[in-house]
């Protein structure tokens, strides 16, 4: 990882611990509103089908909202695991390491701002 994380390893921990808990909560309290037995069933399921008609108990804007959360959760957990690997803080295409403002502004960023740019324009292709 990042020479410059190494000292605020913890602080980057708890912080991702935080914001974990925080879209945990959101998704539950979400879920539960709509009579969902499990909300990761519930965000699995939202995130997986297109279908909004089956889950007519919700508006769009719902749905959009617990998509959000649930991509926010996954990207939130995969930033814990690349924690515990010693891999958080490198760019997960070329390897270098993440840019310490563009981290802090998103603590589960995956790629360096120059993969990033490269992604986003493949993606516009
Ligand atoms: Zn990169």
């Amino acid at each position: 990882m990042p020479s410059y994380l190494a000292s605020d390893l913890t602080a980057v921990e708890r912080a991702l611990r935080l914001q974990r808990g925080a879209l945990a909560a959101a998704l539950h309290e979400r879920t539960h509103q709509a009579d969902a037995p499990d909300e990761l069933a519930m965000a699995n399921y939202v995130d997986s089908t297109d279908d909004r008609a089956e889950a007519a108990s919700m508006n769009d804007n719902d749905i959009a909202q617990l998509q959000h959360a649930a991509q926010s959760l996954r990207q939130v957990d995969a930033a814990l695991l690349r924690l515990a690997d010693g891999n958080y803080g490198l760019c997960a295409a070329c390897g270098e390491p993440i840019a310490a403002a563009r981290l802090l502004a998103a603590l589960s960023s995956t790629l360096c701002l120059a993969c990033q740019s490269k992604a986003e324009q493949a993606q516009q292709r």
